[in-house]
């Protein structure tokens, strides 16, 4: 990366998605204000959790929500909860949970890597993941015959497109646990804009990542039952602590999600679309590449581009090169054995698009 001075941060391009070592996404000014004032007011805490609350329950139909530090922190958090059920003596006593019940139901498949396991996350709270099925498969009948054991604390779900192996059935899967009186949390983190859905599942939690799509700071949205939700915040006493929500993330949260509340979601996929068309008429026009859309896997309401790189040129070499540019290139890699780049442009600007097409003409050239 050349040009960096002393002490500057180093802007780059970043269309890989909402990738946390390059800053997840960029927040619009109004939630930029609302973290701003923020910083420089006092607030009744419960009250801003309070009025958090209202706006969850808008944006998801569950029937309460609560901000904690991140969707990790917020894995941690139910777990805790589902192990603690409110009881505040075992709530003191976390993550030491020995003789509760404990036991968390993890597809293997679900298994995800988030930067940390997830079922770290789930340790963390004192809970003993319980991985069902294999890496590579987890279906209804194996998530049945581990529910007839005992000691079960709750079921944990990930929808994600870090997921592995055929997609299991989320909804059956929330109805199979609920019909055994097993509660279920589901980690959606970037899937907000699939809310309805997880919501609709019938899981008594459902938690999202409030710096992903949704755009806001970092912050760790939950949302589900009043009970459920209660006894997510009854771990505030507890190993909550150090996963509390600052009052700049709650403030920026709201601001999110009622910017959420009036996009027009046509408009906006409308728009998408087009930019992304620009993008590949025009990525399509170089002679080393042959440019398509791929819908999004986890089924988000938008596409992304994947561009086929052709020889002389490969995916490795090109991607090396686009991140060695000033500004660098970032785009995903995942596909890069079959020669393939993977970018997510929803979040980028018509000028970021036009420097992404020239860094490719440039690296490309014969
Ligand atoms: C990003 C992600 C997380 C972690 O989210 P943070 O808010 O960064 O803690 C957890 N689970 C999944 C599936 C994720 O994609």
């Amino acid at each position: 990366m050349a040009d960096i001075k002393k002490g500057d941060p180093c802007e780059i391009i970043n269309a890989r998605g909402t990738f946390t070592p390059l800053g997840v996404s960029r927040s619009p000014a109004e939630v930029q204000d609302a973290v701003g004032k923020a910083l420089g007011a006092y607030f009744c805490l419960e009250e801003l959790q309070q009025a958090a609350s209202a706006h969850l329950v808008r944006f998801s139909g569950a029937e309460a929500g609560t901000v904690v530090h991140c969707a990790a922190a917020a894995v941690t958090l139910a777990v805790a909860a589902c192990i603690t059920m409110g009881d505040a003596e075992a709530i003191a006593r976390l993550p030491e949970a020995e003789g509760l019940p404990r036991r968390v139901l993890l597809p293997a498949s679900h298994n995800v890597n988030y930067g940390q396991p997830i079922e770290q996350a789930v340790r963390l709270a004192g809970g003993q993941p319980d991985l069902v099925g294999t890496e590579a498969r987890c279906d209804l009948n194996d998530l049945a015959d581990a529910m007839s054991q005992d000691e079960i604390c709750c079921l944990l779900l990930v929808s994600s497109r870090l997921t592995r192996g055929p997609a299991l059935d989320i909804t059956a899967a929330v109805a199979l646990a609920r019909s055994r009186n097993i509660p279920v949390i589901i980690d959606g983190a970037a899937q907000d804009m699939r809310v309805g859905h997880l919501v609709g599942t019938g899981a008594d939690l459902v938690i999202f990542s409030g710096q992903k799509y949704l755009s806001g700071p970092t912050a760790g949205l939950v949302v589900g039952s009043s009970a459920a939700v209660a006894a997510v915040r009854a771990q505030e006493k507890g190993i909550g602590r150090g996963m509390k929500a600052s009052k700049e993330a709650i403030a920026g949260t709201i601001a999110a999600l009622k910017a959420r509340a009036i996009l027009d979601l046509e408009t906006w996929q409308a728009a998408q679309h087009e930019k992304l068309e620009r993008f590949l008429g025009e990525a399509n026009a170089l002679s080393a590449v042959n440019a398509f859309s791929e819908p999004d896997p986890t089924g988000l309401p938008f596409a992304r581009a994947v561009l086929e790189i052709a020889p002389p040129f490969n995916a490795v070499e090109t991607i090396r090169k686009l991140q060695s540019l000033s500004p660098p290139v970032f785009v995903m890699d995942h596909l890069v054995h079959f020669n393939k780049l993977v970018l997510e442009i929803t979040s980028l600007r018509n000028d970021e698009i036009d420097t992404i097409l020239a860094s490719l003409e440039h690296v490309l050239r014969e």
